[in-house]
């Protein structure tokens, strides 16, 4: 069964004590608030997921995530994090192949097919991110560009691991732009990708959660939620704002 997920990526912002006050307010909102049998993710930064996961303790819906991983097990890698480091800590969740990861980091489709199957090796749930830029959606190419990105980030995996994979279609065009996708872009796209999907990993990819991110917010994310490829979100921006992200969560 596909699960509805809304995941929240903190990126790099908050102090050690922000991040206490936001993942306290945003948990017990849910706590209090929340009816469904979605799952909320919180992705904070990685000095502070041990003690984000401490907070979330108990809750039977909150998971929490790392936004990044090294392709390797251990060794002289100075300023990266493992995912056994990331395991140790409880977190449960690594988002791969966010596009400012690609971007500003130049990471690519051979060395994020390499971490996806590093964080299935260690037992995690990989959150797969793919999306177009603004000038490939003004192409017409976009469709055949994100499906090449899942092509080369995850058809190397067993239909085992498979299951376990989160996708996440983020168009770069709208991530912090304040731009959304409109919800037909959004189930265009989503639908297509679980096209694609099928054609590796066949009636798995019925089963697979497909987010969308890019600006979502409490005003849009019902709208985007209820499109029938659309199986909850990766936000940004409105993850930072406890009750934005609560009533983010209260949409899926
Ligand atoms: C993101 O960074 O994954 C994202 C979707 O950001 P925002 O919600 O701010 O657009």
């Amino acid at each position: 069964m596909r699960q509805k997920i809304v995941a929240g990526n903190w990126k790099m912002n908050k102090s050690l004590t922000e991040a206490q006050t936001l993942a306290s307010e945003v948990i017990n909102m849910v706590k209090d608030e929340y009816r469904g049998n979605g799952v909320m993710v919180l992705c904070p930064p990685s000095p502070f997921l041990g003690v984000v996961v401490n907070l979330a303790k108990g809750q039977p819906n909150v998971g929490v995530g790392a936004q990044n991983c090294h392709e390797k097990d251990s060794g002289a890698y100075t300023g990266e994090i493992s995912t056994s480091m990331i395991k140790s800590t409880g977190a449960t969740y690594v988002i791969i192949g966010h596009s400012e990861r690609r971007e500003f980091f130049n990471e690519n489709d051979a060395l994020l097919a390499q971490k996806v199957s590093k964080v299935l090796d260690e037992g995690l749930t990989p959150i797969f991110c793919c999306g177009e830029p603004l000038g490939i959606r003004e192409s017409g190419n976009h469709i055949k560009f994100v499906k090449d990105q899942l092509s080369n980030g995850l058809f190397h995996l067993s239909d085992e691991d498979f299951k376990k994979v989160v996708v996440a279609y983020e168009p770069i065009w709208a991530i912090g732009t304040g731009k959304t996708a409109s919800s037909d872009q959004a189930q265009e796209m989503h639908h297509e990708l679980r096209l694609h999907l099928a054609t590796k990993f066949g009636d798995i990819s019925n089963d697979t959660s497909v987010l969308y991110g890019g600006s979502v917010k409490p005003d849009n994310a019902a709208d985007l939620f209820s499109r029938p490829d659309v199986d909850g979100g990766l936000v940004g921006g409105a993850s930072l704002k406890s009750r934005d992200f609560a009533d983010i969560v209260k949409a899926i």
